[in-house]
């Protein structure tokens, strides 16, 4: 279905897969080097972006993460983690994104001695600002990386565990997922679910529905980030449908790095017609390219969803949402009366 890009912008929505490092505005990425003194590969916007927005034109999951080196080269300093959540929130809020989870790894900001405190600190100022200023509600996902160490990842841990309830609130495990399984980070799981705080995790991206089963069952993952190839098994797909344990489904950055060979061809449609819980996001917003207008105009013109198929995922989205019960279904009522305009 060909549904008007400004409808589609007027709708309540959410994002719930967004990382800080991949949502630069260019603009800004320019200014914060130079002030910085950070050599970028190109200094003209237009040559920047088509370097920076490696999704456009790379082969798969490590190349596609190149454009991050880029990006992270600028974000090593509180002053431009503070600005990049704001300009970031500011972004979604005005494309009706009512509320956001933002995740990023602290460790990644350390490289010129930033302390792990004050990258948290830096970026919860950030979204908070911004939430006085726009109509959005923000929360942080603290991720730790499968492509580092296992003991690094659970100081990431013991770091969400301390600012839980703090702006932070959930842990993730993001990165490299071929050759690195989340089994191995299985003890900063163990810290995380004893402090019963929620979990996501990227799985079934770049590698097979074996990595879905260790997201949900060595670390007890609450919502699965991506899941693209969850149909390869279907006991498991199953199982997630029957725990209602939502898709973070980001199309135009799987298409990018290979996880789908097209947006025709992308399981969505399939998950959400089984009734699997599935949600709409971004991935990155600069490096892919996209927002989540553009992404839910891709879902609606090649898979076929109707309005009202559009309506009932951005629902789920607010449900799979990692928001205290009560705040949850005050928000509902609330986007459910939104919908109903349209
Ligand atoms: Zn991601």
């Amino acid at each position: 279905m060909e549904i008007p890009y400004d409808l589609l912008q007027k709708l309540p929505k959410t994002d719930l897969h967004v990382h800080l490092d991949g949502c630069l505005r260019i603009s800004t990425l320019i200014d914060l080097a130079q002030k910085q003194k950070v050599t970028l590969p190109s200094e003209d916007p237009e040559q920047l972006a088509a370097i920076v927005m490696s999704g456009k034109n790379c082969k798969n999951l490590g190349e596609y993460l190149r454009g991050f080196d880029i990006t992270l080269s600028v974000m090593q300093e509180p002053e431009a983690l503070f600005r990049i959540a704001y300009e970031l929130a500011e972004d979604a809020a005005a494309e009706n994104v009512w509320y956001m989870e933002v995740r990023y790894s602290p460790i990644l900001h350390t490289r010129k001695g930033m302390k792990l405190t004050t990258i948290v600190d830096a970026v919860i100022a950030g979204l908070q600002e911004a939430e006085q200023k726009f109509n959005i509600k923000t929360g942080v996902i603290i991720c730790g990386m499968r492509n580092i160490n296992p003991e690094t990842s659970l100081v990431l841990a013991e770091l969400a565990v301390a600012y839980k309830n703090r702006g932070v609130v959930a842990f993730d495990l993001a990165g490299q997922e071929e050759n690195n399984p989340a089994k191995k980070h299985k003890e900063a799981f163990y810290l995380i679910r004893n402090n019963n705080i929620n979990t996501t995790i990227h799985a079934g991206e770049a590698y097979g529905a074996e990595s879905i089963h260790q997201a949900i069952h060595y670390c007890g993952a609450h919502r699965i980030g991506h899941g693209t190839r969850l149909y390869e098994n279907g006991d498991l797909l199953n199982y997630v449908n029957d725990h209602r344990i939502p898709l973070e489904i980001c199309l135009l950055s799987n298409i990018q790095t290979g996880a789908a060979s097209s947006l025709e061809r992308h399981p969505l449609k399939f998950y959400y017609d089984l009734g699997l819980r599935v949600c709409i996001n971004t991935d990155n917003r600069l490096i892919s390219e996209t927002t989540v207008t553009n992404e839910l105009h891709l879902a609606a013109k090649h898979l076929d969803l109707t309005i009202e198929d559009i309506k009932s995922i951005l629902v789920d989205g607010f449900k799979s949402a990692f928001l205290p019960n009560r705040a949850k279904s005050i928000m509902l009522n609330m986007v459910n009366d939104e919908l109903k305009k349209y």
